[in-house]
């Protein structure tokens, strides 16, 4: 098979855009995916300073690297989730990282706020991830509002969108499905969430972070095993290998015809935000999720 730019014999083939690349190529190729997803959904106005969440997966240093190299004012956020068997080594790979292309990172440890992520899965029964990803969202945007960062990139990639979507199509919640997408908007107390790795799979991030030699995490999060979206993500795989471009197809047709839907549903539902009567930040309950979750801890603690 021979590169699509440059006629050389390529190196990634890639069947769900009928095409492929050599090693030289490849790049752009990558680059021009991330440029249209922020031109298409207006991701970034020009001089807005990005805030990016890195966790030392390749999705989360390949995103902070191709921005960099788009020219935007990026700046890294890692939460320290005080995993023993993972946290310092995910820690130590942003560090680095970061450190190599000059971009400033900060790094918020949960063991300061009285969490950690083994403490929380001892005390409160639910699924982990889910607490997981609620207070990564929290402290992510806690800093983006304090911080006077407007816009909160994520390093989301078409399988991790396609998993959650098909997730959400399967319960259909309509609340979720409701705000799915690669650009939310900036709201009281929120900044916009932008994931300019939409229209790339993990392959195709994989092969980026190979051919530029990006050192990521690899290790599993211990936790991991008990996530549902492996299960989703093993589907769609195989629907893929029979169905090429199946995902793209399902998660744009969504965004073109589904989401404005349960969009315009979710307008007419709408429940006011409130300030949280602990933090400030906005939830729909008199206290948030976060600060029930720090005061259950806390208790369970003194008790
Ligand atoms: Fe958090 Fe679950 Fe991811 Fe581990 S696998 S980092 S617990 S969301
Ligand atoms: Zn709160």
């Amino acid at each position: 098979m021979k590169c699509r730019k440059c006629k050389a014999l390529a190196a990634v083939a890639l069947p769900s855009h009928n095409t492929a690349f050599c090693a030289e190529c490849y790049p752009d190729f990558f680059r021009s995916q991330v440029e249209r997803s922020i031109h298409r959904h207006k991701m970034i106005a020009p001089q807005e300073r990005v805030l990016v969440a890195v966790s030392g997966g390749k999705d989360s240093l390949a995103l902070i690297m191709q921005l960099q190299e788009l020219g935007h004012d990026v700046h890294g956020l890692h939460v320290d989730l005080d995993i023993p068997d993972s946290s310092p080594e995910a820690r130590r790979v942003c560090e680095t990282f970061c450190e190599s292309l000059n971009v400033p990172l900060t790094v918020v440890e949960l063991r300061r706020e009285g969490l950690s992520i083994p403490l929380v899965k001892s005390k409160i029964k639910r699924p982990i991830c889910s607490v997981c990803g609620k207070l990564k969202r929290y402290y992510f945007n806690k800093f983006a509002i304090e911080n006077n960062f407007s816009v909160l990139a994520t390093g989301h990639n078409l399988d991790d969108e396609v998993s959650r979507l098909f997730a959400n199509t399967v319960r259909w919640d309509s609340a979720y499905l409701s705000d799915q997408g690669p650009l939310l908007p900036a709201t009281a107390g929120f900044a916009s969430k932008i994931k300019p790795l939409y229209r790339l799979t993990e392959f195709e991030i994989a092969n980026f972070c190979f051919l530029r030699g990006i050192e990521h995490v690899t290790a599993p999060c211990p936790y991991s095993a008990k996530a549902s979206f492996p299960i989703y993500k093993g589907l769609w795989s195989d629907l893929e290998t029979r169905m090429s471009g199946a995902k793209v197809q399902f998660y744009e047709n969504f965004l073109r015809d589904g989401r404005p839907v349960f969009a315009a549903w979710a307008d007419r539902k709408e429940s006011a935000l409130v300030a949280c009567s602990s933090c400030g930040y906005p939830t729909s309950a008199e206290t948030c999720g976060v600060c029930r979750i720090k005061n259950m801890v806390g208790q369970e603690q003194e008790a």
